[in-house]
């Protein structure tokens, strides 16, 4: 017999396992802080619970584990970027970054990605296969054991498309926000799309209450499409449309993504075009001068971003330019990968 992987298991699943083995309801709470909680990787650890029920356990179930493949830490601030091993030989990446208000992680939800945005590292070797909900949750209790920081917020920006992985990725954060286990708040979540139209509608329904980033990074549809093909299966019109109805159905604000390209998409005009798409939408626009990639010569000039950036706030748009955070240790996605599987 397979064994299951446990910690991709919902409350209600371990509980009914636990049945069919013959337990009692309560070894699920208990199970579930030892592996959300105390983050442990071995039955064994679980010592309140006997050894008959762990020596079972061990028997119909294992716990995933991520090696740590590649540490990379900053020395300019206290980003720490961990390149992971997976059981199968991938790697994935993921970021802890140190912000005023607390620790925030940037996690990977797919090997690689089928998205071709041409911006991207991520993208350039194509996909491989999507993330369990067990391996999304050991980037993060694994960065936390090793670091010794606790995760206050996170984001789904590391790499694949988390969108195109719908299922394990709402089943993580399930799992995540169980008040049963870990317990955090999706208030304290992003998740960044390329724009997969069908399931922003399936998102809005479930109101998780969580942050949607979209990934604009230009206002017209011939622009956009020759950057990110995506563009030609939903354009920006139906994008948009989505976009408005998660608004309406959760309340929450949107957060746009925009790459600043020099001579791609940083003129005036593109900013009035931008200004003009997202006027009376409830938004945030977050400019990100392009980060560099050794395969394409997309590059960004300072001073176009701060004018770009000017431009749209005179427009009375609600717009920040992110900060760079871990520069000295290549830590925008994709790129370690790359580095190391090459
Ligand atoms: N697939 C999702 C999430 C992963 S990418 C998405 O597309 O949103 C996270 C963010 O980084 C996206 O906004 C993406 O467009 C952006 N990004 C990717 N490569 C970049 C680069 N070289 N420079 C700046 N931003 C980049």
């Amino acid at each position: 017999m397979e064994k299951a992987d446990i910690l991709s298991m919902s409350y209600d699943e371990v509980i009914m396992a636990l049945d069919a083995l013959g337990e009692k309801k309560f070894r699920a709470e208990q199970i579930f802080q030892w592996l959300h909680v105390k983050k442990v990787t071995e039955f064994s650890e679980m010592t309140n619970i006997s050894l008959e029920l762990r020596t079972k356990l061990d028997t119909n179930f294992y716990i995933k584990r991520l090696n740590i493949a590649k540490r990379l830490e900053s020395c300019v601030d206290n980003t720490i970027k961990y390149l992971y091993e997976l059981d199968d030989g991938n790697h994935v990446e993921c970021v802890l970054m140190d912000y005023k208000h607390g620790n925030s992680i940037c996690i990977s939800t797919q090997v690689g990605c089928k998205m071709g945005c041409k911006f991207c590292a991520s993208t350039i070797a194509g996909f491989r296969r999507n993330l369990t909900p067990s391996e999304m949750l050991m980037e993060i209790y694994t960065a936390e054991k090793d670091s010794g920081r606790h995760v206050d917020s996170l984001v789904l920006m590391g790499i694949g498309e988390p969108l195109d992985n719908y299922t394990n990725v709402i089943r993580f954060l399930e799992l995540l926000s169980s008040p049963k286990g870990r317990n955090m708040s999706l208030r304290h979540v992003s998740l960044s799309t390329c724009g997969i139209v069908p399931k922003i509608y399936d998102l809005a329904k479930l109101k998780t209450g969580l942050t949607l980033s979209v990934s604009l990074h230009a206002a017209d549809n011939a622009r956009r499409s020759e950057i990110m093909p995506v563009n030609d299966r939903w354009n920006v019109e139906e994008l948009i449309g989505a976009c408005r109805d998660y608004i309406n159905e959760t309340g929450r604000r949107i957060s746009f993504e925009y790459a600043v390209i020099s001579g791609v998409n940083d003129s005036e005009r593109d900013a009035d075009e931008l200004a003009k798409l997202l006027r009376g939408i409830n938004c945030h626009i977050n400019l990100i001068p392009v980060n560099k990639i050794k395969e394409r010569d997309f590059s960004a000039d300072r001073r176009s971003v701060a004018a770009f950036c000017d431009r749209l706030s005179a427009r009375g748009m609600n717009v920040t330019v992110r900060r760079t955070l871990g520069a000295d240790i290549n830590a925008a996605c994709g790129q370690l990968r790359r580095e190391y599987e090459i």
